[in-house]
């Protein structure tokens, strides 16, 4: 932090904790009286200036019944006050007889918990403003309002119309920011006057205790802020033995600080309208005069019935560029929801195209992060640097989200990275697999005016151990440059953000819901392919076998009575059962690994293959030709020996089978690179085998030769060698230079 926001952040801090509590300040404004009530409507407290407006003194008001001042009719209707809520304003017109002269009051009343509080002001009317004035004045100003559609400009022309009405020198719509800043959206003004429009204002100028004050009372006005303050009499109220509670006043007296603020501003009078949305204070309505400005109850009330209006259409006018901007943001939302849930790989379907990713929320950069895959989009940090912000940002993370448009203030090790990500937005997919979004803007110089400077917007003076506040003096345009931020992140994108987040997260859980339970019917469905596969072939085999000796039995025993033709065509039959029953044992195989449990065991591979060599080199008459190299000792490995028994015998078969060189040989061996999990191969020097047949020939019956050439087959060994190395998790593949070898590579884990 800086020397002067530390300064900035200690006056926040005074501010709000030394300033006096403003709704009690035992005294009021001088332009009216006030007089408190207990529930027999005995006065119990006045304000000190009773002979000049009302032309009674003190003594001849305290602890005398209101009666005393007012008539039975208008007594009896204030007692009225007693039913309504605390907090609920009731105003009326009363007479009162001052120094022998019939003076009209506005007579204000609300209550408290304990008491009645009746503030009385001057007026020159003797009746309420009629219904048909205040529509008058009103309705053509509410028409108007409510034309406009645009924020900007109704904002514009609530101002005009605010000051048509009370003829104030100058009206500022003040709008709040998250921080409690303000700036001037709108203003209408006196034409000699220099413009505020625009002008930020520091936090600390409107102080939380004034700001709850306006959330209540929605009106506050000073007609003017030099007239000496009247105190209460007593000072503390009787009743409650307490300063009485001034919150809703309408004439309470101002804080010194505030009014050297608004004399330091060149202003003697004030009106301010709060205008609240959602129950939180959007901003103000504040009217400011350069001479003491007098202005009806009436006419206020008028203000505090725009301010309420314009408080409600908040809430529908919004900007039209910020619409623009939502509805632009909503169909990126879902086209990205529509590619997500139709791609196979969600990632995929979020960095193509990498404009929309970066889109959603306006950002230059970002960074898609699975488990330890970081995949880079538009304008981003490095990736390790992007590594260390997700570690140290996953630490900030509330609700699955985090933002910030200023990350080196809160990262300083970002600042090596300002121009790419002074601004941070950071979602979390998913925990349990460190998924997360990253996007990123860059740093933008900004330029802000002030209303002088803000980092002294007050001084603080400690006199024998009393500390006073005193606002700056000048509020001249004072210019700040703003370093190592980004353009803030709007409310709509962090939402497209979170809405992005559920699509993804919906939509890949219940993908993982279909796969699980397509995965399930699958395992049945294969479960019951292999008993059906088994049960069939098994039970083929029987009849085959009929055929196969009935036949023999018809060469062998009645080969006289036939002709060559029909001796041939048994032969063909006999033949065919036998390849038949070749093919039957190659289903029934495959259909019992289908349903086996694999037995895995330390397997010494030198052993296994010694054993099958030997096995092998009896079973063939041309053993002699078997030249099999096995260059360096193979590793034990976990696996299930009898199937893996299988892979090597039905590799090395084919190795010489498919082999026309006059010197064949195999060489059985396993790559360096992958100790922890090897990489087997079985290599030849055989025919080799074409291109595009490198994955057919794992095909059930795929041969790709005649059946008699190669010593024949019926195209089942190498899918039963694959179905063995799936069944331990493993892969398997060939690389081949026809006419030269092949080498097939397989794993098994
Ligand atoms: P079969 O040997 O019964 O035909 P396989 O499933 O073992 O069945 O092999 C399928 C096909 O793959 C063979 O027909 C052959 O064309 C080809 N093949 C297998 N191994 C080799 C090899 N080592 N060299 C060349 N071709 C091979």
């Amino acid at each position: 932090m800086s020397q002067s926001e530390d300064n900035l952040a200690s006056t926040a801090s005074l501010t709000n904790h030394d300033r006096k509590l403003i709704h009690l300040p035992g005294s009021i404004q001088p332009h009216g009286v006030l007089l408190t009530l207990n529930s027999q409507l005995h006065i119990v407290q006045v304000s000190n200036n009773t002979q000049e407006i009302l032309g009674k003194s003190i003594s001849e008001l305290l602890n005398k019944p209101l009666t005393s001042l007012l008539d039975n009719q208008q007594v009896a209707a204030i007692r009225q006050c007693w039913t309504k809520k605390p907090s609920v304003y009731t105003s009326y017109k009363v007479a009162i007889n001052t120094n022998n002269l019939e003076q009209y009051f506005d007579c204000i009343a609300h209550r408290t918990e304990e008491t009645l509080i009746l503030e009385l002001e001057p007026t020159q009317s003797s009746s309420e403003l009629s219904f048909l004035s205040f529509h008058a004045l009103v309705s053509e100003a509410i028409a108007d309002i409510q034309k406009t559609s645009n924020l900007s400009d109704f904002l514009h022309l609530v101002t005009s119309q605010v000051k048509e009405i009370t003829a104030f020198d100058r009206v500022i719509i003040y709008q709040f920011d998250h921080t409690g800043a303000g700036s001037v959206v709108a203003e209408a003004k006196r034409e000699d006057l220099p413009p505020y429009l625009g002008l930020h204002y520091p936090a600390t100028d409107i102080p939380q205790q004034a700001r709850n004050l306006y959330k209540r009372g929605m009106l506050r006005f000073v007609p003017n802020l030099t007239a000496p303050a009247v105190k209460l009499v007593p000072i503390d109220n009787p009743i409650t033995q307490q300063p009485l509670d001034l919150s809703l006043s309408v004439l309470r007296s101002v804080d010194t600080c505030c009014m050297e603020y608004y004399q330091n501003m060149g202003v003697s009078a004030i009106l301010v309208i709060a205008l609240i949305q959602d129950q939180q204070l959007w901003g103000l309505i504040s009217c400011h005069h350069q001479t003491p400005k007098p202005l009806s109850y009436e006419m206020r009330q008028i203000c505090a019935f725009l301010g309420r209006i314009v408080s409600s259409e908040l809430t529908h006018k919004v900007n039209e560029l910020e619409l623009d901007y939502q509805v632009k943001l909503k169909s990126l939302q879902s086209e990205f929801i529509e590619s997500i849930s139709q791609a196979d790989n969600f990632i995929d379907a979020l960095i193509k195209p990498e404009i929309r990713l970066l889109d959603v929320v306006s950002a230059s950069g970002a960074a898609v992060c699975l488990d330890n895959e970081i995949t880079l989009v538009g304008t981003t940090p490095e990736i390790e640097q992007v590594r260390a912000v997700i570690e140290w940002a996953d630490t900030q993370i509330k609700d699955n989200l985090f933002s910030t448009n200023s990350l080196p203030q809160l990262y300083p090790e970002s600042v090596a990275f300002k121009d790419t990500a002074s601004g941070l937005l950071l979602l979390r997919i998913s925990q349990v697999r460190r998924y997360y979004i990253l996007w990123f803007r860059p740093e933008v110089i900004q330029t802000v005016n002030w209303a002088g400077n803000p980092h002294q917007a007050f001084q603080v003076t400690e006199v024998d151990g009393t500390v006073t506040l005193s606002p700056r003096k000048s509020f001249a345009k004072w210019q700040e440059t703003v370093r190592l931020t980004s353009l803030p992140w709007k409310e709509c994108e962090l939402d497209s953000a979170i809405a992005l987040r559920n699509a993804i997260v919906g939509i890949v859980l219940s993908k993982a819901d279909e796969l699980a339970k397509i995965n399930r019917e699958l395992e049945r469905s294969n479960r019951q392919l292999a008993s059906f596969a088994y049960a069939a072939s098994h039970d083929l085999k029987e009849p085959l076998r009929g055929i196969y000796n009935y036949s023999t039995i018809l060469l062998e025993d009645y080969a006289q009575v036939l002709d060559d033709e029909g001796i041939e065509c048994l032969q063909t039959v006999v033949n065919l059962s036998v390849r038949m029953e070749t093919l039957i044992n190659a289903l029934l195989r495959l259909a019992q690994l289908g349903q086996a449990q694999l037995r895995k065991q330390a397997t010494n591979l030198n052993e296994l293959l010694t054993e099958l060599i030997d096995i092998l080199r009896a079973s063939r008459p041309d053993s002699h030709l078997f030249d099999i190299r096995i260059p360096r000792p193979l590793p034990t490995i976990d696996c299930d020996a009898v199937l893996v028994n299988e892979i090597f015998s039905n590799l090395i078969t084919n190795a010489f089978k498919y082999n026309d060189k006059t010197d064949q040989w195999v060489e059985i061996g396993y790559l360096d690179s992958h100790l922890v999990n090897p990489v087997f191969y079985v290599r030849d020097n055989g025919i080799g085998i074409p291109q595009h047949h490198r994955e057919t020939i794992f095909r059930l019956f795929k041969r790709l030769h005649s059946q008699e050439k190669y010593g024949g087959g019926v195209g089942a060994g190498l899918a039963i060698v694959k179905k063995i190395v799936e069944l331990h998790n493993g892969r398997i593949w060939v690389e081949s230079t026809p006419g030269m070898g092949s080498t097939f590579y397989l794993t098994l884990e």
